[in-house]
C-alpha cells in the first residue's frame, strides 16, 4: 500500500545537519516538514560512535539553535576539568531525541519517518514494514551530504596481518577486549585523543602503544 502525503520540506537525514534545519523553521515560518532517517532515533552517526565519544567543543557550541545542549556548566574532573563541558555522546543523540518528542513532534508540524529509507523519487520505504509513502515536497533538503562513517560502520580500509586482531574503537568499552601488551593505534584524529583518558587504559601500557598516521601532521 502506498501513502501520500504533501509538505513544505522533506529532510533527508535526522542528524544534526537535518535537526538543526527542521528546528529552524518552525519558530522561523508556517511551513510543514517531514524528516527520514534509517536509523531509530534522530542523531544519525552519535549513535554509532563509540561509547565513550564526547565532543570535542564545549556543548552550548553544538546542537540545534532553540535549545542548548548542556547545563553551562564547568567539567570539574577528568582532562577537561576547569572547562566548559563537553556533552558525551549519549547527551548528543538523548538531545537530540528530546527534541524531536517535545518540540518537533508536538507542534504539528513536523512528520518524522524513523527506520525508513529515502529512496528517491519522493518515495519513503519503512524498513519495518515496507509501506511506502509518496511525499509531494516543495523542497528536499538533503542532510546526508557528509556521509559521516565511523570504523565500526565498515571493515578496515587496509590489510590486517594474520593472526593480528583488529577491532573498532567502540569494541574497547568492552571488558577485556584490550588484552595485548603492544598495541597499535592506526589513526591519529580525535579518536584516539578522545580513547587515551577515556578507555581507562593504564599509562605505563599507553607508552607501550605505537601511533600511526597517513597525514603528515
Ligand atoms: C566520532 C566523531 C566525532 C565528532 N565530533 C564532533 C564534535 O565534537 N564537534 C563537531 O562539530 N563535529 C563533530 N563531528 C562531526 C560530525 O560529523 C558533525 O558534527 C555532525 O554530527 C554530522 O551530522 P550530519 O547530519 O551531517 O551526518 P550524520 O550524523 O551522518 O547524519 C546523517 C543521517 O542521514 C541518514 N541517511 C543517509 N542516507 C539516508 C537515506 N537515503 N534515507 C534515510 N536516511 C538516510 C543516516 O542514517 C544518518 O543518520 C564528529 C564526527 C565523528 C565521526
Amino acid at each position: 500500500m502506498t501513502n501520500n502525503m504533501t509538505v513544505d520540506y522533506l529532510a533527508v537525514g535526522a542528524g544534526a545537519m537535518g535537526m538543526a534545519f527542521v528546528d529552524a523553521l518552525p519558530t522561523e515560518t508556517d511551513a510543514t516538514m517531514a524528516i527520514v532517517d534509517r536509523r531509530s532515533r534522530p542523531g544519525g552517526h552519535w549513535n554509532t560512535s563509540y561509547p565513550h565519544v564526547r565532543l570535542h567543543q564545549p556543548s552550548a557550541f553544538y546542537g540545534v539553535y532553540s535549545r542548548e545542549l548542556g547545563s553551562g556548566r564547568k567539567d570539574s574532573v577528568g582532562f577537561n576539568a576547569g572547562l566548559n563541558e563537553l556533552a558525551s555522546g549519549t547527551e548528543v543523540v538523548t538531545s537530540f531525541d528530546q527534541i524531536m518528542q517535545q518540540d518537533f513532534l508536538p507542534s504539528g508540524r513536523v512528520q518524522y519517518f524513523s527506520m525508513s529509507e529515502y529512496e528517491g523519487n519522493d518515495t519513503i520505504r519503512s524498513l519495518v514494514t515496507g509501506a511506502e509513502t509518496t511525499v509531494a515536497a516543495t523542497t528536499i533538503v538533503d542532510a546526508t551530504y557528509m556521509n559521516v562513517t565511523v570504523p565500526s560502520m565498515r571493515p578496515p580500509d587496509f590489510t590486517v596481518a594474520e593472526g593480528m586482531i583488529c577491532i573498532p574503537p567502540n569494541d574497547l568499552a568492552h571488558p577485556g577486549v584490550l588484552p595485548a601488551e603492544h598495541h597499535v593505534v592506526v589513526g591519529d584524529g580525535k579518536t584516539p585523543m578522545c580513547d587515551r583518558p577515556c578507555t581507562g587504559v593504564q599509562p605505563s601500557r599507553r607508552q607501550r602503544s605505537k601511533r600511526f598516521d597517513r597525514s603528515p601532521r
